[in-house]
């Protein structure tokens, strides 16, 4: 082992390839997984296991004990809920069940019992699958985000993945009990874990919170000076309201780095340190759900979870460094407000607005600031937000350089799943996606595409990974 520290990089991931199997997985609906697809996929594309999902559930579908349902921080019986509370669950797009951080309704689980036999059979594994706290927070208020204002949600907020408060102890518990409960019923041995994280950052006010009493409670033990670091991000807020023209000018001038621009529009350390604050207190939460989802079962199981898209993450609360040692594996978020694609391109759309309107200058400018700071200056990206809202850009391009981002952020050991998006979007690119991803030698993969439109030789590529 101590030899194998001392190599390079390179050497090192070469000697986990000898020793890990890498793991290729399938994100997609339930119904995708026919058993004669499902041979396709082992055969074709070597995959090894699926993480079932189902759009209107958000997991695969599963039963969970009643005794901790009735412990659940969630009111039970959603569908009986009042119309205001559907209509609000609608704003998120959400068919009257919202994304719960643990498994928090019950579900006929006939599917997945099924395809459990016939991926038995496959000799395919079956990945569980649960959302964090990273939603909801809109609908379960009492357990939500509060920004430094003291505000709970408010319009503006929404619909961008409201989450509730990272440091919520019955929310940590429940997502511990519940998932734990569904893989020891299903007898399953690896989890998928996703919305581990603060709005993404298409929402700029996510970056106000979590400003609650649990947050300043916890930020006080780890050390932090929690009115220092909110008064450094309400300034800061009121400096963003009032910029001018000329100050964008110079941060274009002058900054090679998000960073650097915080740091010249007037940002103190102390809006730093709250940064830093809500990443530990990210990655916290994400090793306690670890360690008590593993505590419960009473042994090791394999425990993803997703990364919002790299080059941005941080911003949302999750450090890739500190996120890797939660986890086996940091794997790609898919979802209309965290894939990495879509989450980039609404982030890049509302900033280039926000910059465009509060300082009076045209879009083109706004963006090409924003492609310099997020470093996208060497891709071909559009020069308008209406070029961003068409796709008009090679997503390929911005896969390369998102998994070059993750890999780069990626400490020693840690274990990355690279995105493998399999959809419509990258029809025609399968084999120049395998030869990208394979020359990060990756400890694995995870294919995504909600229908079943693949051709044999997509697949194909696909293996070549
Ligand atoms: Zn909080």
């Amino acid at each position: 082992m101590y030899l194998i520290i001392l190599c390079n990089r390179y050497h090192f991931k070469i000697r986990l390839k000898e020793f890990f199997v890498v793991e290729k997985l399938w994100f997609g609906d339930i119904e995708l997984f026919s058993a004669s697809y499902l041979v396709k996929l082992k055969e074709l594309a070597g995959v090894t296991a699926i993480i079932p999902d189902n759009y209107r559930t958000h997991n695969a579908g599963y039963k969970v004990s009643e005794d901790i349902l009735d412990r659940s921080p969630f009111p039970r019986g959603w569908p009986e809920w009042p119309e205001s509370k559907r209509a609000l669950a609608a704003q998120d797009g959400i068919d009257l069940v919202p994304t719960y951080a643990g498994i928090a309704i019950q579900s006929d689980d006939t599917p997945l019992l099924r395809l459990m036999e016939v991926c038995d059979k496959a000799g395919i594994q079956i990945y569980a699958h649960s959302g964090m706290w990273g939603y909801a927070g809109n609908i379960f208020p009492d357990l939500g985000f509060l920004n430094i204002y003291s505000e709970r949600i408010d319009k503006k907020m929404s619909p961008l993945a409201i989450p509730l408060c990272p440091n919520e102890k019955s929310v940590i518990d429940f997502e511990i009990k519940s998932v734990a409960d569904v893989m020891k019923r299903y007898s399953l041995n690896k989890l998928d874990f996703d919305h581990g994280h603060y709005p993404p950052l298409a929402n700029p006010y996510g970056l106000l919170g979590c400003a609650c009493w649990r947050c300043r409670k916890r930020a006080g033990e780890l050390g932090y000076d929690f009115d220092a670091m909110t008064e450094a991000v309400r300034d800061f807020h009121s400096k963003l309201k009032h910029i001018t023209a000329s100050l964008l000018e110079t941060v274009y001038t002058s900054a090679n780095s998000y960073k650097d621009a915080i740091t010249l529009l007037g940002a103190d350390k102390e809006l730093f340190r709250w940064l830093e604050y809500r990443t530990v207190v990210v990655s916290e939460h994400m090793q306690k759900v670890s360690d008590g989802i593993i505590n419960a079962l009473g042994k090791t199981v394999t425990i993803n979870s997703q990364l919002i898209t790299p080059s941005m993450a941080y911003l949302c609360g999750q450090e890739v460094g500190s996120w890797a040692k939660s986890v086996e594996y940091v794997t790609p978020g898919w979802a209309s407000h965290v894939g990495w694609l879509e989450a980039l391109v609404n982030n890049f759309i509302a900033l280039a607005d926000l910059l465009a309107k509060t300082a009076h200058v045209d879009e083109e400018f706004a963006l090409k600031l924003i492609y310099r700071i997020f470093s996208y200056e060497d891709i071909a990206m559009p020069t308008g937000i209406a070029g961003l809202k068409d796709y008009a850009f090679d997503p390929v391009e911005i896969y390369k350089k998102e998994i070059a981002f993750a890999d780069a952020a990626m400490p020693e050991g840690g274990k990355i799943l690279y995105p493998f998006d399999a959809s419509l979007i990258t029809k025609g690119r399968m084999d120049e996606i395998a030869d990208v991803i394979r020359s990060f030698a990756p400890a694995g993969i995870v294919c995504f595409n909600w229908g079943k439109d693949n051709t044999d030789a997509e697949l194909l590529s696909i293996g070549k990974c």
